[in-house]
């Protein structure tokens, strides 16, 4: 909705005061059914208004862009904004994490049940371990021994399928989970005892998985504040599901009030959530979102920038994710190597191939198309099918290499071959083949019209 108010708007040759209000109006209703609290709403369109209304807005050359650029710049700030620029006025982006010297970087996790504290602690412990980082994982969340199985699960993974030259290490007593509810202070002594062990075992960062409840109550508050000063953490993380919406607002203020929180992780913004908590949450905790869950896989991590949400949320894209995730899977020796054979006309099914894969790992279709500009939203109702590259993968499988370097060598015995020894029909050889000329010749087209430094622009 809020892209489609923006989009009017950018598309008006001149623009009224009536106008601006009017879209006001509009952005006001957009961001309350996100469900941003009515006073952040309230106050974001006072503000924005002031802004355009006073500035010479109306009056200069594109005032569509402008009223976007103030909208845009007021959202970056809600959302908890990036204060220091470059020279060229572009936001400064910090590592979301501090690491103290010497470590362990003592990271504690809070949140209500179910909001993806344990979850983020894998997660995390990945980011950290492509880092180069040494992570201890530790399950102070003593109300159930499967509790802590989760967390031993998770970090066993991540030590075995997530690349890095950090190690991820595991404490746990599930044998304390009898006592917890009996005994007052045992999560304290587990969180202790994980200390002196993530310093013996030399770990970088210890990450402190703690219990949560169903609601915010006076048991769940006294145990973290006793295991918070009992190890004093760097940073105190609240954990919070972008789907609740209004109750997660209402439950940061009950942390906050108890907790020093240093930030806030918000997960599930994979969902179809309204998003509306992002924007509220640095008001009611005063602490910045550091990370958000975007898929229950552990890869599933984004750090959190708000000038490139700002842009998600206005339709304008998120170019600059996109391409560090594409990076993060694609060397920039490759990345040239291919841009030299897309030039050339001379992209082979292999090179297609091996992008398949690379777009695989990156994440899902639709999470990726979501990132490019003017897409977004179009693509809410789509339902993109990942099982499709399967497909097409198996099919480029069963072609000789011959085949592979040559399409035109595919007559019709060779594609009903290939169809049969993929599994598939013969319907879709002859879509792929379609669709990597198209590729092909599109790659060529492109890269002629200098489409590269206009995405690089775009990422800028
Ligand atoms: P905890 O009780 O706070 O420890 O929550 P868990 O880590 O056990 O997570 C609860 C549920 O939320 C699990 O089913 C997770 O897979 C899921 N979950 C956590 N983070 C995300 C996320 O970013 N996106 C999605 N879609 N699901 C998530
Ligand atoms: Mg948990």
């Amino acid at each position: 909705k809020f892209e489609g108010v923006m989009r009017k708007l950018s598309g008006q040759a001149t623009i009224s005061e009536g106008n601006v209000r009017e879209s006001m109006d509009e952005v006001r209703e957009a961001l309350l059914e996100a469900d941003v609290h009515y006073e952040v709403a309230e106050a974001f369109c006072e503000t924005v208004l002031t802004e355009a209304l006073g500035e010479s807005v109306l009056k200069s050359v594109e005032p569509g862009q402008q009223m976007i650029k103030i909208v845009h710049d007021e959202l970056v700030k809600l959302l908890g904004g990036e204060e220091a620029m470059d020279d060229e006025g572009r936001p400064i982006e910090r590592e979301p994490i501090m690491y103290v010297q010497p470590g362990p970087t003592i990271i504690m996790m809070s949140g209500l049940q179910g909001s993806g504290k344990t979850t983020t602690c894998g997660k995390l412990a990945g980011y950290m371990k492509k880092r180069g980082k040494n992570v201890m994982l530790a399950a102070c969340d003593l109300q159930r021994p499967a509790a802590v199985t989760q967390l031993e699960v998770l970090a066993n993974q991540v030590e075995q399928e997530v690349e890095g030259s950090g190690k991820v290490m595991f404490h746990g007593e599930p044998e304390k989970c009898a006592e917890y509810g009996q005994a007052v202070g045992v999560a304290v002594q587990v969180a202790n005892r994980a200390l002196e062990s993530a310093k013996l075992q030399g770990a970088d960062v210890l990450i402190l998985d703690t219990a949560g409840r169903l609601h915010v109550n006076d048991e769940l508050m006294g145990e973290l504040r006793q295991v918070s000063n009992a190890v004093n953490p760097h940073q105190i993380y609240l954990v919070i599901d972008a789907m609740t919406g209004q109750d997660a607002v209402n439950s940061a203020k009950a942390f906050h009030a108890q907790l020093e929180l240093d930030g806030v992780v918000l997960t599930k913004f994979d969902s179809d959530t309204r998003g509306g908590a992002a924007l509220t949450v640095k008001k009611i905790v005063g602490e910045p979102i550091k990370f958000i869950g975007v898929g229950e896989k552990l890869d599933a991590l984004e750090e959190f920038h708000a000038s490139r949400i700002a842009s998600r949320i206005l339709g304008m894209g998120d170019v600059v994710s996109l391409v560090e995730k594409a990076q993060e899977q694609v060397s920039e020796e490759e990345a040239l190597a291919l841009q030299e054979k897309m030039e050339k006309g001379k992209l082979t099914m292999d090179d297609f191939l091996k992008q398949l894969q690379a777009i695989r790992k990156m994440g899902s279709m639709k999470s990726l198309l979501g990132m490019l500009p003017g897409i977004g939203n179009q693509l809410k109702d789509l339902n993109l099918d990942d099982k499709q590259i399967d497909r097409t993968q198996a099919i480029i499988q069963s072609m000789t290499v011959a085949e592979r370097k040559d399409v035109d060598l595919l007559d019709n015995s060779r594609r009903r071959r290939i169809s049969k020894g993929s599994g598939s029909d013969a319907k879709d050889v002859s879509q792929l083949v379609k669709g990597f000329e198209m590729v092909s010749q599109l790659s060529k087209q492109m890269s002629g019209a200098g489409m590269m430094s206009k995405v690089k622009s775009m990422a800028g």
